[in-house]
């Protein structure tokens, strides 16, 4: 049953139960104003802060409570159910009934170790996801005292005031009051995926929730348009909360090279399972054995073989990353992309905000007649204006004025002045010239006082640009316009004359535009690396309180143009450099003009600062031709968010892994079909969060670089685990397998392997997902996403290293055995040769085929060298301490015996490094 159909009869036959003073109000059946009253609110003012308070007492945050957790018994049960379990625990039971009571017991506290480390595991990993929901928290625009400010949505009150845009994620259930085109995607909550068009008419009261579209419901989305509401109900009174859904999905620790692990290690698990019953049938009849004696055999074979550890170990490392990458700002959000973000070949990013600052200031204003150069710096709005390089005083530059008013009100920023910082809020775009009209010396309260904003066409970028309607208190109406200067010029038939200021008619005030004159001026700017906007006004009568599209096609005067600077990022320079080294190109997409994306480009070393495609110049490509240069050409410019879509999809056509920046509500389309789409946490819509990824918690590029490095580090320790525990499993294995194919005593008994596996595990194999990345990490080409897990180089690892513990195992249990000592203590020499094996493995297994003989390799891992500490600790307690000797049926072993186990166990060292070496002497390319 589709929510839709959940939701319709449940709505019909009860009304909606918000209750505001114990009355249960059918908001969208109320007229919008008298909502308001119910609510005690206002629309100019909102709610004061006091009165926030006192209703968030009442009504508690906007929230929804989280998914019931399972509890630790539950969870530490669960650890229970897997295959390997199953066996162990049946080994259990056989050889108490053999009365084998000491191995009863071990394999009992080998299945309990593991499944506490499973539930530490599982915390851990838990705890890496809240963190990250967390860093996701939801905003709104809110209205309180007078002033609209951004808050976390979890602090909305009934009877709050906010702002809806394009892109907004709905933060409570909301009454509309004034709506501009408002279309929201309510597929959440009605399953209906086609946005529907909202109003703030009343409705007749039996029309059910999904078609009241006079209401706008917490968890929806706004895909277009622009919109004031009051909230109406908040947490688990709204709609989403009584149909009880939870907003976020949760999300489980897996990724395809987990699976891939699991399954491989279901696959070996039963393999195993066979060749220990092969071996248990060959030992009984071949060779003799007795039952039992041959079953504990086969039992401490398959506790050998089968790499137990593995994906408790693999989650962590997972975990790990997850964590040092939200701790580095990049919030991952489908963990699969942890592994993606390693073999990414190319990024395509957004330029303002992302490669530059995001900190808009104007700096030249052209008004034809005279070009004025501005001070000061970001949004500061201290600063003077000159002319010819003398100040000039802004109050006798009639032009100059009119310029900055209609930058003011044809705008939705605001800039206030915190612990003596100038903070913006809106777009930083519009906050610069916000300062600039202060410059100017005009008060933003005071003239949208004076000239109330009466309607809007808001900014889109797919149009680039923005309108606004006012009329004074004498009732005169003026348009606003501004936008990117080639879309304002093609509006605009006039420009203001150049002896408008002393004009008496508005006719003598301007004249036939001159588009050449202001598109080389506007390319001068933008070669500069500038952002230019022009603006436009246009004169209504009064009775003209409605602004549409087609009132901008005649009559529009052009003022001038603005030029702002927005400096790149010093660390996002140094990080697209890092990421060429990388193997990876960068590519900027911007909607900014061509001339301004090249020379930004030129700045930061993104393409040759000559070659650029415009999104007109891509339009007319079919796919086929786009295919052919896409790789060739760096920079985009003029573009809009379907533009994107077109790019990932080419480069994907051929074969590239490609990331994807975006903030807007139409580039999610993009951000979803590319392999890794990464948001902007700052400035990003909330659509454009939901259908990424990643989300850049500081919108830097610089992020996005150490991401990539993180995710190659990730998967480089995912593969050195593998590479590390194959090995090992597999030289305990072929031990136990040699001895009872040659029908020797066992060098090392099944308890005994139980506990080096166990030991290990927690301590060795562990160290390994703390491994920092290696040093040539971004010097390396991307990952190819196609190369198989059991990589040729796997499989040969595990066989040369899986010989080299047995040769060294085996032979000295042999040669002491032979020399004359009891059979315990032989074991014991074993246990410990095979240990000691291990940490000299661990060394080597730090570096892929690099060298470990240095500084970097020994010390570079401190966790490994705790590991290794704790490690000798627990050996000396086995060999020494009498319980452990009678447990484990070891015997002291002499200094000496130390000398010959490292000797012979250090071999594997020297071997490995060898063969590293000869791997790298013929280059041979290992894809790690
Ligand atoms: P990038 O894609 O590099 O992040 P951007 O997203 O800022 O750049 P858009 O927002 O699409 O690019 O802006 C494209 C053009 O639209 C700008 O070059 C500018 O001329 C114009 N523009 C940007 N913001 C506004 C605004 N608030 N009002 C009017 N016009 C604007």
């Amino acid at each position: 049953m589709s929510v839709r159909e959940k939701i319709k009869p449940q709505s019909v036959l009860s009304p909606d139960r918000t209750e505001i003073e114990g009355a249960a109000i059918q908001w969208h059946a109320i007229d919008n104003k008298e909502s308001l009253q119910y609510l005690n609110s206002d629309e100019k003012a909102g709610l004061s802060q006091a009165e926030s308070t006192d209703r968030q007492l009442k009504y508690g945050l906007n929230r929804l409570p989280s998914p019931p957790k399972k509890s630790l018994l539950q969870r530490f049960l669960l650890q229970f159910h897997n295959i390997l379990i199953y066996v162990l625990l049946a080994a259990g039971v056989t050889t108490a009934l053999l009365n084998h009571w000491i191995d009863t017991a071990v394999i009992a506290a080998v299945v309990i170790v593991n499944a506490i480390i499973g539930v530490v595991q599982e915390g851990k990993a838990e705890k890496a996801l809240d963190a990250i929901r967390n860093m996701l928290s939801h905003q709104a625009m809110v209205k309180r005292d007078g002033a609209y400010i951004t808050l976390d949505a979890d602090q909305l009150v009934p009877g709050d005031i906010v702002t809806l845009q394009s892109g907004d994620k709905i933060p409570a259930d909301i009454r509309l009051i004034n709506v501009h085109d408002l279309r929201v995607d309510e597929a959440i909550l009605t399953g209906e995926s086609v946005p529907t068009e909202k109003h703030h008419n009343t409705l007749s009261v039996d029309t059910v929730v999904a078609d009241r579209s006079n209401m706008a419901y917490s968890g929806t989305l706004v895909t277009y348009g622009h919109a004031v509401g009051v909230v109406v109900a908040t947490g688990t009174k709204t709609e989403i909360g009584r149909i009880n859904q939870m907003l976020s999905e949760v999300e489980t620790l897996e990724t395809p090279l987990l699976r891939e692990v699991d399954q491989l290690a279901k696959w070996l698990s039963l393999a195993v399972v066979i060749l220990a019953s092969f071996t248990f049938a060959y030992g009984v009849f071949v060779q003799d054995m007795t039952g039992a004696e041959t079953f504990l055999a086969a039992v401490g074979l398959a506790v050998a073989a089968i790499p137990e550890g593995l994906p408790a170990i693999m989650t962590i490392t997972l975990a790990i990353g997850v964590q040092q990458m939200a701790q580095r700002s990049a919030v991952i959000r489908h963990l699969p992309a942890v592994e993606t973000l390693g073999s990414i070949s190319h990024i395509c990013s957004d330029k303002t905000g992302t490669l530059t600052r995001n900190e808009m200031t104007v700096r030249t204003v052209e008004l034809g007649a005279q070009r004025y150069g501005v001070t000061g710096s970001g949004y500061d709005p201290h600063g003077s204006f000159t002319l010819n390089g003398e100040t000039v005083d802004s109050d006798n530059e009639a032009e100059l004025m009119k310029l900055a008013r209609a930058a003011l009100l044809c705008n939705d920023a605001s800039l206030v002045k915190k612990e003596g910082q100038w903070l913006l809020t809106g777009d930083p775009t519009e906050g610069a010239l916000v300062a600039l009209a202060i410059k100017a010396g005009l008060d933003p309260a005071f003239e949208q006082e004076e000239y109330p904003r009466t309607d809007i066409i808001p900014f889109e970028s797919q149009h680039k640009y923005m309108a606004t309607l006012h009329h004074d208190h004498a009732g005169h109406g003026t348009i606003y316009l501004k936008g990117a200067p080639e879309r304002v010029l093609d509006m605009c038939q006039f420009q203001r004359s150049a002896t408008a200021a002393g004009a008496e008619t508005p006719e003598q005030a301007r004249e036939a535009i001159d588009k050449t004159f202001w598109l080389d001026r506007m390319q001068a700017m933008a070669a500069q690396g500038q952002r230019v906007l022009a603006i436009a006004k246009k004169s209504v009568p009064a009775e003209h309180i409605e602004l549409n599209f087609s009132d901008l096609n005649d009559d529009m005067c052009l003022i001038g143009l603005v030029a702002m600077i927005d400096p790149p990022r010093d660390e996002a320079i140094a990080a697209v450099k890092l990421c060429h080294s990388a193997g990876i190109r960068v590519k900027m997409i911007t909607g900014d003009h061509v001339d301004t994306a090249k020379a930004i480009g030129a700045q930061m070393g993104i393409g040759d600062g000559h070659r650029a495609m415009t999104g007109s110049e891509l339009e007319e490509m079919s796919d086929d031709e786009l295919q052919k240069i896409v790789e060739d050409v760096d920079v985009y410019a003029r573009t809009s968010p379907e533009h994107k879509l077109r790019l990932v999809s080419a480069l994907q056509a051929r074969g590239k892994v490609v990331a994807m920046t975006g903030d807007g509500v139409n580039d999610a389309p993009a951000l979803r079909r590319a392999d890794v789409g990464i948001a902007m946490g700052i400035n990003g819509t909330e659509v454009s969060k939901e259908a990424a990824e990643m989300v850049l918690a500081d919108d830097n590029f610089a992020t996005i670089a150490r991401a990539v490095e993180e995710g190659r580090t990730v998967y480089d320790n995912l593969k050195k685990a593998i590479l590390f525990i194959l090995p090992t499993n597999a030289g305990e294995a072929l031990s136990i397998m040699g001895a009872i194919l040659m029908g020797t005593i066992l060098p090392i008994t099944p308890v005994q392997i139980l506990w080096v596996n166990m030991i290990t595990a927690v301590t060795l194999a562990l160290a390994l997902a703390f491994e920092p990345a290696e040093k040539n990490v971004m010097g390396r080409p991307p990952r190819d996403p196609k190369a198989p897990l059991l990589s040729g180089f796997l499989i040969w690892r595990t066989l040369f290293v899986g010989m080299i513990l047995v040769a060294g195992t085996f032979g000295l249990f042999l040669w002491y055995q032979s020399a004359g000592v009891s059979v315990e203590y032989a074991r014991t020499i074993a246990v410990n040769t095979l240990v000691m094996f291990e940490i000299f493995y661990l060394f080597s297994s730090r570096f892929f085929i690099e060298s470990v003989v240095n500084k970097a390799g020994i010390l570079g891992n401190r966790i490994a060298l705790y590991a290794i500490a704790v490690l000798v600790v627990f050996q000396l307690l086995f060999t020494y301490t009498s319980p452990m000797q009678t447990l484990f049926a070891t015997e002291a072993i002499a200094l000496t015996d130390w000398l010959i186990i490292i000797l012979v166990s250090s071999s594997v060292f020297v071997l490995v490094e060898l063969e590293k070496k000869v791997f790298r002497d013929k280059r041979q390319k290992i894809a790690p």
